[in-house]
């Protein structure tokens, strides 16, 4: 067995060092890479290290699953998937003919296209809410039917803050499961199994990872029951796991998540105030600002900052908002979030009619840059665009 002299330290000591693992041959500090598809079996026809075939299981996934299952308190542990949607899509998966789903209105726009295209071809109903209005969520549960609750909080690309522990409340009255895509937080500003939900999922492509490199998701579990089991089945039996070499990249990013996800998220905190300043901005949509509807809970749930995500509204319009990311320089014009480089991206063009994103809306990926830099260059493209 590998040594693992785990104790009490806090999670950002076991993450640095990818839970403290010396391989046992070696003494490596930095755990081997496992490529091999196949494995030796037994004299007795028997798999005695636990490993038969890579497609169910892998051991430097097992590795970097435990760091995740470490950072999100997860006792029934971590499953990685090739991409954030494989991670999401295989708990939606998990549910049989006739169950009822609640999700929300502001979530990742793929997701929900997946949910309002795929959920009734599998004969499974799909209630779309505000999750900032209990009440609502209480009337579109139906006990008894009702077996899963999606949030995501923040919510992509309005940022809204979800009450995490009242929700898994109110699903677990109506018999349902909270899972929650913690994308935006991490398991450093959130961790939403200690407030009460059930499953927690990330698209790993972005703020884990970091180095924007590598595709992947992953679930944590609270409790290794049959629903547990069936999705790691699911992940099994459909081929869904993530690769080694991804696996691998995850990892060496893990180990300096916690450092990346304080400079990124102070440097939001930062731009949020200054662009609620700024005469080209007619709001700023970022829940660590008091005046933000989510504030309140946010400062309750959320630990550590905020997060790295912020949206601005351009007070000219679409077409200012469009100017200005053409005119950006340091911040890079493109999707995705969480990496160390800054990106900005006019959301209403991707997301499609049926989003709540507004045509003014600029989404901003803060990374490590300086941010007077970050600033300087968004304020000059904003000026310029609007002038
Ligand atoms: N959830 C959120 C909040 C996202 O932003 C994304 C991707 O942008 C996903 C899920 C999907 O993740 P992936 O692109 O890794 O499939």
């Amino acid at each position: 067995m590998p040594e693992n002299r785990t104790g009490a330290f806090q999670s950002r000591s076991l993450a640095a060092q990818a839970m403290g693992r010396i391989d046992p041959v070696t003494r490596a500090v930095v755990a081997p890479l496992h490529v091999s598809t196949t494995f030796l079996r037994d004299p007795d026809n028997g798999y005695a290290s636990g490993f038969s075939y890579a497609r169910p299981d892998n051991a430097t996934v097992r590795e970097t699953e435990a760091v995740i299952a470490m950072l999100e308190g997860a006792a029934a542990g971590a499953l990685l998937f090739g991409s954030g949607m494989a991670a999401a899509t295989a708990v939606f998966s998990a549910l049989e003919p006739g169950d009822h789903v609640v999700a929300p209105r502001v979530m990742y726009w793929a997701l929900r296209r997946w949910l309002q295209h795929e959920l009734p071809r599998r004969g499974i109903a799909v209630d779309f809410v505000a999750m900032d209005d209990l009440d609502a969520l209480r009337a579109a549960t139906r006990p008894g039917a009702t077996r899963l609750v999606w949030i995501e909080t923040p919510g992509n690309p309005l940022w809204t803050i979800t009450d995490i522990a009242a929700v898994a409340e109110i699903a677990h009255a109506a018999g349902a499961r909270l899972a929650v895509d913690s994308t935006a937080a991490s398991p450093i500003h959130t961790r939403p199994l200690d407030l009460g939900a059930d499953i927690v999922m990330h698209s790993a492509t972005k703020i884990l990872n970091g180095h924007s490199d590598v595709v992947a998701g992953v679930l944590a579990g609270a409790a290794p029951d049959a629903f547990w089991e069936r999705i790691t089945a699911l992940r099994s039996g459909n081929g869904a796991i993530l690769g080694p070499f991804e696996a691998y990249l995850l990892m060496r990013s893990l180990r300096t998540l916690h450092l990346r996800a304080a400079a990124q998220s102070a440097s939001a905190a930062d731009l949020a105030r200054r662009f609620q300043a700024h005469p080209a901005v007619g709001s700023v949509l970022y829940p660590g600002l008091p005046d933000c509807p989510g504030h309140a809970v946010a400062a309750r749930q959320m630990t550590d900052g905020f997060g790295f995500m912020l949206s601005i509204r351009v007070a000219a319009g679409e077409a200012a908002a469009i100017a200005t990311a053409a005119r950006v320089r340091l911040w890079k014009r493109a999707t995705s979030l969480g990496g160390v480089e800054s990106l900005i991206e006019h959301r209403a063009s991707v997301e499609g009619a049926d989003s709540p994103c507004p045509p003014d809306l600029l989404r901003l990926s803060v990374g490590i840059e300086a941010v007077d830099d970050l600033f300087a260059d968004l304020d000059a493209a904003l000026r310029a665009a609007t002038a």
